[in-house]
């Protein structure tokens, strides 16, 4: 392989993800993309299975979101929305509450996932203090095995094991976590899975603002899918204790489990819910916060009298644009069947790594495909043994995982499950 795929500046200077400076995993140069494509400096492709982390839904390069790019940089590429508005954030506005639940009815406009998460976690202390005329309830409850961003209040609500408790220590607010609900999507209900969630509340919701949680598919904190049924309790037992249930929707929303939003497989509402990740199609950071008016106004009679955030490129009004036509591609295609019908071709090509020793589970709901191995992946290993058979997987800890974008043709998908499985045989050989 071309040696010039990686870079020594790079590797001496630029932070990837979670990575040392003193001994990084390599990083590949890429040159360009194209549909499920990723074309590296030598000419190497590699079909993605990725979708850049949840996010390029479309393929990359999509000609109309291309042109709904340049159209608005034309006009204009960034204003700010303080005292101002614009006809992108409009129309985005509305088309996500189309989409959404009902009862969602006003939606706050941020910049990454991660901050979604946390004005959201703002919305609901806010509006706990409002209702309840004090502060006290402004703790947070989730599950384990969660991930919600990177920032500080998301972080505080990722999985104390997993995720970055053990590095920030007592520098993260101390939250209330739950064991994540054992019955799997797709199974029996075990009712003995809500049990700590009813006894927490019993004891503690004076204290709590919310529970948050990632409806359906647990993503990056262990990539678990679970029990409808559970969402259904939660709610049931927020609304006895008067606490807030956020939904989490920035990697399961848009078709992602097979549904528009996850919480439809449940056919339950939260108070609040984020989305990000494909809401651009992959183009650009942008994610919203969508709420209730009971919510909203809730807020606005509180003592502060405003929501209480507003980040400098809320709205951006070429991030809007690029997820109005996003929104638009999603909705001229039937995404059910277009996504239950990878899901069945990733069931068929993953079902022999069950066969494999070592694999502990593999499971596939929607357009996600998990093969989950009994010892962690080394994953500087993995990838060069991927990138040689033309696929683009990044595993993390046990889980091996694709989730490929929408376009992807039969031909693709059977060719990056087929280098899934055959990295993985390579691995163990
Ligand atoms: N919530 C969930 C469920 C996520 O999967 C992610 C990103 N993987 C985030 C929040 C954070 O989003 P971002 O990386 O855009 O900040």
């Amino acid at each position: 392989m071309n040696k010039n795929l990686h870079d020594a500046w790079d590797r001496e200077h630029l932070w990837h993800p979670y990575t040392s400076t003193i001994d990084p995993l390599p990083t590949y140069m890429v040159d360009r993309a194209e549909g499920v494509e990723i074309v590296l400096a030598d000419g190497t492709r590699l079909i993605d299975g990725m979708s850049s982390w949840w996010s390029v839904a479309h393929g990359y390069n999509h000609p109309r979101l291309n042109k709904a790019a340049t159209d608005q940089i034309a006009r204009m590429s960034h204003v700010m929305f303080g005292g101002l508005t614009h006809a992108p954030a409009i129309e985005l506005g509305k088309r996500l509450l189309e989409w959404a639940p009902a009862e969602m009815h006003n939606v706050f406009f941020a910049d990454s996932g991660s901050v979604a998460v946390e004005v959201a976690m703002k919305m609901a202390v806010q509006a706990a203090v409002s209702r309840y005329g004090d502060h006290r309830r402004s703790n947070f409850a989730t599950i384990r095995r969660g991930y919600h961003g990177d920032t500080w209040n998301a972080m505080s609500v990722c999985d104390p094991v997993t995720g970055m408790h053990g590095a920030f220590g007592p520098a993260l607010p101390l939250r209330y976590f739950l064991p994540s609900p054992r019955s799997r999507f797709g199974g029996k209900w075990d009712p003995a899975d809500a049990e700590e969630l009813r006894m927490l509340f019993e004891r503690r919701s004076d204290e709590l603002a919310a529970l948050i949680l990632e409806p359906i598919v647990q993503g990056a904190g262990g990539m678990w899918f679970y029990h409808p049924e559970y969402l259904r309790e939660a709610r049931r037992l927020c609304d006895e204790y008067g606490v807030y249930l956020i939904f989490d929707e920035i990697a399961t929303g848009f078709w992602r489990t097979g549904r528009r939003f996850a919480l439809e497989h449940a056919g339950v509402v939260p108070d609040i819910m984020t989305v990000g990740k494909a809401l651009t199609g992959g183009y650009l950071t942008l994610s919203a916060v969508l709420t209730t008016r009971d919510v909203a106004d809730t807020i606005s009679r509180g003592e502060a009298g405003v929501m209480m955030h507003g980040p400098t490129f809320m709205a951006n009004p070429l991030a809007c644009a690029i997820a109005c036509e996003s929104l638009k591609i999603f909705e001229e295609q039937d995404m059910p069947s277009l996504v239950a019908h990878i899901e069945e071709v990733m069931r068929r090509e993953l079902a022999p790594a069950a066969e494999m020793p070592q694999v502990a589970d593999v499971r596939v709901l929607g357009a996600i495909g998990v093969i989950q191995t009994r010892e962690p992946v080394d994953v500087g290993v993995f990838q060069r043994l991927c990138v040689e058979r033309g696929v683009w997987i990044r595993p993390f800890g046990c889980n091996v995982y694709i989730m490929p974008q929408y376009i992807i043709t039969d031909e693709q998908l059977e060719r990056l499950c087929r280098g899934m499985l055959d990295t993985l045989r390579a691995l163990w050989q």
